[in-house]
């Protein structure tokens, strides 16, 4: 009977504690315009684009091939500049800090998938996946042991030893997950992340990737042109032409 009463006024003040706790912004995007300049023809890639992004949410980007999405990630992540507005990560201007800080704020901060994995050809899947530690200067027996647990988390601790060649296309989209969340990453961006699977292995990497949305609370963008893979987001932003929608 006791331990009933404490479990109740125990969730009571943490629903206290919610209610009052403004949930936290990780992505402020403002106001911002890019437009790429190519052979006389101007292409605004975005054109106002306002995006809020909250601790834990996992958030689809869709829109038709060409709508800025690509462009928006990368805008996001600091790896491209916008023409004006202002890109804030938790709290953060990346566009204020030195290429040096901002290559080590991403790698401390960030984790990144790809269309195309991206995975290091020479380098077995446990190596890949150890490699953002490494970077980090973190001793070689952490970094193999915090990679083989990551590589158990994703289920593959069965093909730790086997190169990117060695693997199907699922199971190494689910290597570069790993390897993009090893530093425990604020945020991990997902740029088309099935878009070289076929539907089973895209449909298994959805699951990962809102399981370690929702047991994890990892915050998620990523960008898709599919339906299907974006109705799995918490939210969906639609673009079209550079804009949101
Ligand atoms: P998405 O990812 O939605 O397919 P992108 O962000 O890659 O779209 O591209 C948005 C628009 O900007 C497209 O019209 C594309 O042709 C153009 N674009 C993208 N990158 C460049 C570039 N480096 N130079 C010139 N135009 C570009
Ligand atoms: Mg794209």
């Amino acid at each position: 009977m006791e331990a009933t009463v404490s479990i109740v006024s125990k969730s009571r003040q943490e629903e206290q504690h919610e209610q009052f706790e403004p949930k936290r912004v990780i992505v402020g995007a403002n106001s911002l315009f890019k437009t790429y300049r190519t052979h006389g023809i101007e292409v605004p890639a975005l054109a106002d684009v306002t995006l809020t992004v909250m601790r834990g949410e996992m958030v689809a980007i869709m829109g038709p091939s060409g709508c800025g999405k690509t462009t928006l990630l990368n805008c996001l992540a600091g790896l491209d500049t916008v023409d004006s507005g202002s890109v804030l990560i938790d709290g953060v201007d990346l566009a204020r800090m030195s290429d040096a800080r901002r290559t080590d704020f991403r790698a401390r901060t960030m984790g990144f998938v790809f269309q195309n994995f991206n995975l290091i050809p020479v380098l077995s899947a446990v190596e890949n996946v150890e490699l953002p530690l490494l970077v980090l200067h973190k001793r070689a027996s952490v970094a193999r042991q915090a990679a083989r647990d990551m590589l158990n988390a994703v289920g593959l601790s069965h093909r730790e030893r086997h190169r990117p060649a060695e693997l199907s296309g699922g199971q190494r989209q689910r290597v570069a997950i790993a390897r993009a969340l090893i530093n425990e990453p604020a945020i991990v961006w997902a740029d088309e992340p099935t878009g070289n699977l076929d539907s089973d292995a895209a449909a298994e990497v959805m699951d990962l990737l809102a399981d370690l949305n929702a047991t994890r609370s990892q915050t998620l963008v990523l960008v898709t042109h599919a339906a299907d893979i974006g109705a799995r987001a918490n939210r969906i932003v639609h673009m079209r032409d550079g804009h949101i929608v």
